[in-house]
């Protein structure tokens, strides 16, 4: 992916009149085009100076039936990025990661054992978008929703993640509904309230996991920085500045966040109509956290809904490929480092 004023700036290099961008632009986020000489209005010298692939294709894993496939990716420098396609009856999402590694070390998280090695750029976070537009349009389909929610805390890299919005966003280009695209964040207060001020109608998702803060303190040790009064003062600013709703994303691990205090203060915490929860079955990864039953899910979301908290189940069809947040990358992680893509 390369931006608009990039394009400008290397035709205007080139000696060609720069408002020649949106043809080339255009190739790109709607031809989805991967190298300019397939772009007939543009000079061969446009394709010694630009490259269209911020990221080259390391492995895809497919989970059986074929509703989730996971990608791991590596940079120019040879760092793993991965991104999972969800497909379903009429929708077809893209989870997008937005650093290499994450700085947040939450405990049942494999992005954070990485650690934090780098931010991505809005365009290599916009690659993997587009590279499952290239695959799914081989079946006549589209991507329909983008969240960001791989690896990666979005609002410790806001610009370039603000940036990869708005590309995607971008009625010139690839065109998606500001209201098909989620950020997710683990709780980082500034982040949400400057995210309240953008004028877009982006989506945001905040990862709770906890509803008392002796539980999250252990879970989300960010917890500590932003405990929960903060988190949902600044959730409560959200929704009067933007009049969205706002949902609140909850990873299910056996045993530990299910209990009965838990559901008694999420009811206190998450009340309908502007907030929502969403369970998410735990994808294990090799610590000593549980994958919820499918029946616990069931019985924990009932619970919840007694207590009159608005949730609904979200479907992880990733289970089996390691599509939970950072585990390709991590398998991978030793293995890519110091090889160059030229290899
Ligand atoms: N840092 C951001 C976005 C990335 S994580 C955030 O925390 O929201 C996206 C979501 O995947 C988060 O809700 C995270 O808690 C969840 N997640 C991480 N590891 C997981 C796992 N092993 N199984 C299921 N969900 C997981």
């Amino acid at each position: 992916m390369i931006s608009r004023e990039t394009i400008a700036a290397a035709l205007t290099d080139l000696g060609e009149p720069a408002y020649r961008w949106r043809q080339v632009y255009e190739a790109l986020t709607r031809g989805l085009v991967t190298d300019f000489s397939e772009v007939t209005t543009v000079r061969a010298a446009l394709a010694e100076r630009l490259r269209p692939l911020s990221l080259e294709v390391v492995e895809t894993r497919a989970a059986p039936g074929g509703a989730a496939r996971k990608t791991l990716f590596r940079t120019a420098d040879g760092e793993p990025v991965e991104a999972v396609l969800m497909t379903y009856t009429t929708r077809a999402t893209v989870c997008v990661s937005t650093q290499v590694g994450c700085a947040v070390r939450c405990a049942f998280c494999a992005s954070g054992r990485l650690g934090l090695r780098r931010d991505l750029t809005a365009e290599e976070i916009v690659d993997q978008v587009l590279h499952f537009a290239r695959e799914l349009r081989q079946s006549g389909r589209r991507v329909t929703n983008v969240v960001f929610m791989g690896m990666g805390e979005p609002f410790y890299n806001y610009g370039e993640t603000l940036r990869a919005c708005r590309m995607l966003n971008d009625g010139d280009g690839f065109g998606l509904a500001a209201r098909s695209i989620s950020v997710s964040t683990v709780g980082v207060v500034p982040g949400m309230d400057r995210f309240s001020g953008e004028p877009e109608q982006f989506n945001l998702a905040v990862s709770l996991h906890a509803a008392t803060d002796a539980l999250r303190d252990k879970l989300v040790p960010l917890n500590r920085t932003y405990p929960l009064d903060e988190l949902f003062a600044a959730s409560a600013r959200y929704v009067r500045r933007t009049h969205r709703k706002l949902m609140f994303e909850y990873v299910v691990l056996r045993g530990v966040n299910d209990t009965d205090e838990q559901v008694q203060m999420l009811a206190a915490r998450v009340r309908p109509p502007h907030y929502h929860l969403n369970l998410i079955a735990y994808n294990e990864t090799g610590g000593d956290f549980r994958r919820p039953r499918a029946t616990d899910l069931d019985a924990l979301r009932a619970r919840l809904e007694s207590v009159g908290v608005s949730c609904t189940v979200r479907s992880s069809p990733g289970g089996e490929i390691e599509a939970a947040c950072g585990q390709l990358a991590l398998e991978h992680g030793s293995s890519l480092r110091g090889v160059s893509p030229a290899e």
